[in-house]
This record gives structure tokens, sequence and C-alpha cells, in this order.
């Protein structure tokens, strides 16, 4: 008798042989695939004024370096998974996002960490919660979704995992930036118990790989003072993490009480392959009218099989960008108008 690890394997490798299938004959080398890749950095209260020019260079300039290291994982024709945990590794290890070092504080001024990954090719998916000692949380999810026998994995069975895979712990202030606490003192001055208004800083990353598998990965600090053991919507599949080759890959941003409450990115693939709706306008319906009419402020980033992209918010601005196959990067903060304005 199998064990369900084994069994999960099996169906893996079935899931992979009737792909091998429906893919034999592309030729891996040409551009018939409109491979491409969209990454983001959050969402939230982000103006102009309140970034400042150096910060919104340096930020400009690590989602360059961030979206070139996915896109390129897909040009030598690597796997959409791979693009997605090269991208978030790079912005987990950058202080600049909330993610990895430079993750926003807890009400107790320590950091936990959620992150998943989800591969579209075989709806497998890894996802771990609560994480204290690891650097790269989005390493040990696709550890969950490869190595282990479950999709969720939390806390201290999270972190026994990453050792028992080789993964060194590292201390919990690895994690910690002058900038992030700051916003905690700040948030302790307020009523509020979080800061739904404030630049949220998530990372995230959709692709579609030349053999035209789509993958999904998200990987946060969460919500600056949450309560300890608060789990966001970022480590949950259909909520902030979703990818299946029949319709698309989403990665969310934003308030996850609602992400979850609406299972965002299931919802716009559902809408995508359900009802037949564009990529474009299932994201925007859900994001921007469902989520904003309930007060959920945040954004997504979505791409489907065919290479078509979105990335609304309904928030002032979203740290993004993409790039489709022999294009240049493009990257954005603001507004469509507000990006095209400066230019
Ligand atoms: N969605 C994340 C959470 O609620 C926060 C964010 O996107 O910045 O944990």
């Amino acid at each position: 008798m199998s064990t369900p690890h084994s069994t999960k394997r099996w169906i893996g490798a079935l899931a992979g042989l009737s792909l091998c299938t429906a893919t034999l004959g592309a030729d891996p080398s040409d551009d018939h695939v409109p491979y491409g890749i969209v990454i983001h950095g959050g969402a939230g209260t982000i103006t102009r004024s309140a970034l400042g020019p150096e910060k919104e260079a340096q930020i400009r300039a690590k989602l360059t370096e961030a979206v070139n290291a996915g896109y390129s994982v897909l040009e030598k024709n690597g796997s959409s998974l791979d693009a997605v945990v090269a991208v978030i590794e790079l912005l987990e290890d950058s202080p600049l996002f909330n993610a990895g070092i430079g993750a926003v504080y807890t009400d107790d001024a320590r950091h936990e960490l959620d992150a998943s990954i989800m591969d579209g090719a075989t709806r497998q998916a890894g996802a771990v919660a609560s994480v204290t000692t690891v650097r790269n949380p989005i390493r040990l999810a696709r550890a969950v979704l490869e190595q282990s026998e479950h999709v969720f994995l939390s806390g201290s069975g999270a972190e026994a995992f990453a050792r028992s895979i080789g993964l060194p712990a590292v201390e919990n202030d690895l994690f910690d930036t002058p900038f992030r606490r700051q916003q905690l003192e700040r948030a302790r001055d307020q009523a509020d118990a979080i800061r739904p208004d404030q630049k949220f800083g998530t990372v995230g990353a959709v692709a579609l790989d030349r053999h035209g598998n789509l993958a999904a990965g998200t990987s946060t600090g969460g919500m600056t003072r949450k309560r300890f053991g608060r789990i966001g919507d970022s480590p949950v599949i259909g909520a902030g993490t979703f990818a299946d080759n029949e319709s698309c890959a989403v990665s969310a941003t934003g308030h996850g009480e609602f992400f979850i409450r609406y299972v965002v990115a299931y919802d716009i693939c559902a809408r995508v392959r359900y009802r037949n709706e564009r990529l474009v306008d299932a994201a925007d319906a859900v994001v921007l009218e469902q989520l904003r009419d309930v007060g959920g402020s945040g954004g997504v980033i979505a791409i489907d099989r065919r290479g078509n992209m979105a990335m609304p918010f309904n928030t002032e601005g979203m740290y993004r960008a993409s790039r489709r196959v022999g294009e240049p990067p493009v990257v954005g903060i603001y507004s469509e108008r507000a990006e095209s304005d400066s230019q």
C-alpha cells in the first residue's frame, strides 16, 4: 500500500506526464508561447511625496532587477516555478519590502512570516505560516510542495520541517529594520490594532513559462502590529495565491482578512475558467468592484496561459513590474495615468 506521501508524488508525476504529452512537440527554444512574468512589492498608500525621489529610485531599481531575474529564468527555458522563486527570494532579501528582511513587526515586536507557492501544471501547492527563523520563507514553501506530503505547515512544525531538509535557523532579529520599527511605534500610538491604510509591502510573482505552465507565489511579514499568531491571506491557497493552467495565476497583496473572506485569487481564476471572462475583466471585477465596495484595500497581479496580464489595485499605488517575451521590463508604482504623466 502506498503512503500518502508516495501517493502525492505519484499523482504529481502522473500530472507532469500528461502535461509533457500535451506539450510534446513544442519547441522550447521558439517564442510561440507568449511567456512572461508579473511581480509585485505590495500595495497601499503610496504617494510620490510620501515616498521621496531617493526611495522611489531604489524601489524601481529593485523591481527591475527582480523582474529581469525571473524573466531570465524563463528565457533560458526554466520553469515558471523557478522564475517565481528567483523573484521572491531576491525581494525577501531586500529590506525595501515587507517579506524576509524588512518584514513588519507583530504587536510583540517580532516577525512572523507567511509564504506560499502553487504550480499551475499539477495544482500542487506548498505554504508556511508564522515562521520566525527561516531566512527565505518562499524556499520553505517550495520544499513543502516538493518534499512533504502536506500543503500547509505552520509555526514550530514548519520550523522543524525546515531543519529536517537542511534550511539553517536564523535569529528573528535578522529581519529587523529601523523603518519597520518606526511603523510599529506609530501604529502603537494609534487606536487601530493594524493600519490597513498604510503601505503593505508584501511581495509576489506570477509567471507563464515556455512550456505553457503557470505558477504563482507570495511572501510577507503580514501587517504591522498584527496579533501574534495572526495569519493573513498570503499563505492561503485560493486567497493570496493560486495557479492553474486551466485558468490563470494570481498573487495578491492587501488587507488579508478581506482577501481570505472573498477568496480573491481563486475567484478571479474561477471567473476566467467558468464564465470565460477575460483575465483583465475578472481581476478588475474582483479588485475594483467587489473588494472596493466592502472596504478591502489592495491589489493583485495575474497572468493567464495566453500571456495576458492584469495588475489592478484599489489603493493609491502598488509596486509592480512585468516583462513579456521580447520586450523590456515595465515598472509601475502609481496609477497608470500618474505613471504615463511622469514619462
Ligand atoms: N496581504 C498581507 C496580509 O494580510 C499583507 C500585504 O499584502 O501587505 O498579511
